[in-house]
């Protein structure tokens, strides 16, 4: 922990836009306000988002600083600041803390309803353009302002900071689609997609008590990691109803989850869903895509199909219990691509770029 730094200089990266080399800048160190907990980042990985608008594929408030999956410990609180995390555990200065990749207000009309991540009045970390005293707002930087409304979570020691990093988006993100999911002990779960997510979502059934975990990918190479995720079966797209009726006595799967983002795989997941089951469908985050559904399908299968994005707090919660619970029984550390100091950002986006699937850690 570094209390020097409040009042001080700290570094953040820059993104002014595609393009743009990131321009490593110096702002003061901001005193936390109301609510507010300023953290000094020890480790941030870049996500696929991260590369997606680094490449120009999709666009951010510019300038900005990117970066949401984020370590770290606990300089200082604001007034009111919340002084125990989202599991009731004590905060102190020092802890290291992952948090929530969104803060919500918990008052409006979505956030009564359950859905905090379409809060009326969200702050996404690494998604804000910064303004003067509100530079501190993403992970590729030497701290972070968490506003109030974020939910904080304290990491177990065991927990590295390069595994604890994705907790807060891939490993939440798919903790939330179990929740939609249901229960899955004694149960088949198809997962479509064998990046991240899917690898990750395998274990997590897994360790859920999934009886049959199929995976499948376009990609063939992807068998062997899979199946060390957990995985009992692998298939490609094109045999996944036949390979999922094979196995299920010619039912189809309890649950499917897509993880993909591609439009024939979430037609896929719905075909290989069995009557009465669930279809979570979390892949797809650029749109132009679309799926034919016959209703009569629909109707008559009385299939629950359910789209996911980001995650509600208490993902983030089981994300944590999940890694630091069964981590070391899936090759977790596999994933990791390589870590880079704050002012080699350039070349950490461009590894990450050439070693898709691995998560690139910078450490500032
Ligand atoms: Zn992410
Ligand atoms: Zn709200």
């Amino acid at each position: 922990m570094n209390t020097e730094r409040t009042g001080g200089l700290a570094l953040a990266a820059v993104f002014s836009g595609h393009g743009h080399p990131f321009d490593l800048r110096e702002f003061p160190v901001p005193a936390p306000g109301r609510g507010e907990v300023l953290v000094d980042i020890s480790c941030s990985t870049i996500c696929g988002s991260d590369l997606h608008t680094w490449h120009g594929r999709r666009q951010e408030p510019v300038p900005c600083v990117l970066g949401h999956e984020i370590v770290g410990r606990i300089v200082a609180f604001g007034p009111g600041a919340p002084r125990v995390d989202l599991r009731g555990e004590m905060l102190l200065e020092g802890d290291r803390i992952t948090w929530t990749l969104a803060a919500s207000c918990g008052e409006c009309f979505f956030c009564k309803r359950g859905l905090p991540q379409k809060c009326e009045h969200l702050f996404k970390y690494g998604h804000s353009s910064i303004a003067p005293g509100r530079e501190f707002s993403g992970g590729f930087a030497e701290c972070c302002l968490l506003t109030a409304g974020t939910g904080i979570v304290k990491l177990p020691d065991a927990l590295t900071d390069t595994l604890a990093a994705p907790a807060n988006c891939a490993v939440a993100t798919v903790a939330a689609a179990f929740r939609l999911a249901g229960p899955v002990a004694g149960s088949t779960v198809a997962i479509l997609g064998c990046g991240v997510l899917g690898l990750t979502a395998a274990a997590m059934a897994r360790s859920l008590g999934a009886a049959e975990v199929i995976s499948c990918d376009l990609d063939p190479g992807r068998s062997a990691a899979v199946r060390d995720f957990g995985a009992s079966h692998f298939c490609e797209p094109a045999d996944l109803l036949s390979d999922t009726r094979d196995l299920t006595k010619g039912r189809g799967a309890d649950v499917t989850l897509e993880f993909s983002g591609s439009s024939a795989a979430v037609a896929g997941a719905f075909a290989a869903t069995r009557t009465g089951g669930v279809s979570v469908i979390a892949g797809t985050i650029t749109p132009g895509g679309s799926v034919t559904i016959d209703p009569n399908d629909l109707v008559r299968r009385m299939l629950t199909l359910r789209g996911l994005h980001n995650y509600a707090p208490e993902d983030l919660v089981a994300a944590v219990e999940f890694l630091a619970d069964t981590g070391d029984r899936f090759p977790f550390a596999s994933l990791a691509g390589g870590a880079f100091a704050l002012e080699d950002i350039e070349h950490a986006f461009e590894s990450a770029t050439v070693r898709p699937g691995r998560r690139v850690s910078i450490t500032p």
